[in-house]
């Protein structure tokens, strides 16, 4: 028998049906927020995810689906939605004459092998938002307000978590205050963590090994390193939440690990018991365009996972409003009354009703059971002697009242006892 791969799954009924819910809360907020939909390639050139995601993350170090094709082309599985997106922009050449700040949403499949467990998988789904062309502190606080509204719609209470790694300037003080505190401590590190200390130090902080050590919660914090300019532009994201009644709380550990974040970054996460992940992370890379070989471009986005989203509403008990029942069963006794059936059916679909009948030839017993099954409201059972007058037998299944009624009077009875 062959069986699924590891970390990857099936996604079918009810939870199937609770995702379909959350694709159309996302649909409605982004076209609140006026985001488009964007879908990129699952596989792109390996050397955009190296760059873009970088060199010296546990994600392309560690994590990526590499493979080299028939073509012999090196192609990387999609990791992650920013560096698709980013790639679609420059090579559009969008930056040409923007009038406008490039506004986008995905909802993909992401690729990364990792050690399966609790909302972490092989194959997992991301939503998520990208704001290209602005460097307004407001564009920032849109992203944060779109995450956030996000989940409240899907019923869950969120904190944000907000931290702010500065401009380049203050950046670059601050990495240096982390490699003279780190090297010291080199040898409590783990392996990577060893080479991250020369080529990224503030990977070091959100390593999964070394992240929750003393030596790491004893690391200076980017606000004592902030510049004028950056310690201005952090106030003012926290005066725009505060005006907009986002509840965040400052956490100086928070440090996005990839290269190209600046300025503000987040993550967001819930105090429901046995949900102890973050929900969804963003912030500012103001770099990551130009390191891709586009020109100097702001931008700000943000992800959220839907396998921690899923466990979090089911762990907090939202109920998720999907339809679980249909409205019309329709049955018939012999074949001679097939297709009329098959025309009621269509009908009642083509208005609006949620719809089902038998395809198995099961008799009257069987759709009975069947009509049960999925919860209809009213049972239509078609006969050839009804028929003749053009008639059909209509059962209330919550009243079991039964009624005789014309065919072409099918759709205003049930709308009105509906
Ligand atoms: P990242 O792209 O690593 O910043 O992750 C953003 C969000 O994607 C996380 O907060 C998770 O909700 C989700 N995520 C990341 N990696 C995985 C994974 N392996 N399995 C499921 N969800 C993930």
């Amino acid at each position: 028998m062959i069986t699924k791969q590891k970390g990857t799954y099936d996604i079918y009924g009810e939870e199937a049906k609770k995702r379909l819910y959350v694709n159309d809360i996302i649909k409605g907020i982004c076209e609140k927020y006026n985001y488009t939909y964007i879908e990129t390639p699952v596989f792109e050139a390996t050397e955009l995810f190296h760059r873009g995601v970088g060199e010296t993350s546990d994600v392309v170090k560690k994590e990526t689906y590499d493979f080299v094709d028939r073509g012999e082309r090196s192609i990387t599985l999609r990791p992650e939605g920013t560096a698709g997106v980013v790639r679609w922009f420059i090579e559009n050449k969008l930056y040409g004459n923007m009038t406008e700040p490039v506004k986008v949403y995905y909802n993909e499949k992401m690729y990364r092998y990792e050690r399966p467990q609790s909302g972490r998988n092989r194959e997992f789904t991301q939503f998520g938002v990208e704001l290209i062309g602005s460097d307004d502190v407001m564009a920032d606080v849109d992203v944060i307000s779109l995450a956030y509204q996000t989940y409240t719609l899907l019923g869950l209470d969120t904190k944000i978590k907000i931290n702010t790694l500065g401009d380049n300037e203050s950046r670059l003080k601050y990495k240096d205050a982390l490699i003279k505190y780190l090297e010291p401590h080199m040898d409590e590190l783990c392996e990577d963590c060893k080479e991250r200390i020369s080529k990224n130090p503030l990977r070091v902080l959100d390593c999964k090994i070394d992240g929750e050590k003393d030596i790491i919660k004893g690391a200076p914090i980017t606000l004592d390193y902030l510049n004028e300019d950056s310690l201005n532009r952090y106030n003012k994201l926290k005066d725009y939440l505060d005006l907009l009644e986002i509840p965040y709380e400052e956490d100086p550990r928070l440090v996005r690990g990839l290269d190209y974040y600046n300025h503000t970054v987040f993550e967001i996460y819930t105090d429901i018991e046995g949900v102890n992940f973050a929900l969804g992370g963003g912030g500012r890379y103001n770099g990551l365009i130009k390191e891709l070989d586009g020109p100097e471009m702001p931008a700000v986005g943000f992800a959220m996972g839907y396998d921690r989203t899923m466990i979090a509403i089911d762990a907090a008990g939202v109920n998720i409003p999907y339809k679980k029942d249909i409205d019309v069963y329709v049955m018939y006794v012999s074949d001679s009354e097939k297709e009329t059936a098959s025309y009621i059916v269509q009908n009642l679909r083509l208005n609006g009703f949620t719809t089902e009948t038998d395809y198995l030839n099961k008799g009257l017993k069987g759709e009975f059971k069947s009509a049960d099954r999925f919860n209809a409201k009213f049972l239509i059972i078609l006969n050839d002697k009804d028929l003749e007058s053009n008639e059909v037998n209509v059962k209330d299944n919550v009243t079991k009242e039964e009624e005789k009624v014309n065919i072409n009077d099918l759709i205003d009875y049930l709308d009105m006892h509906d």
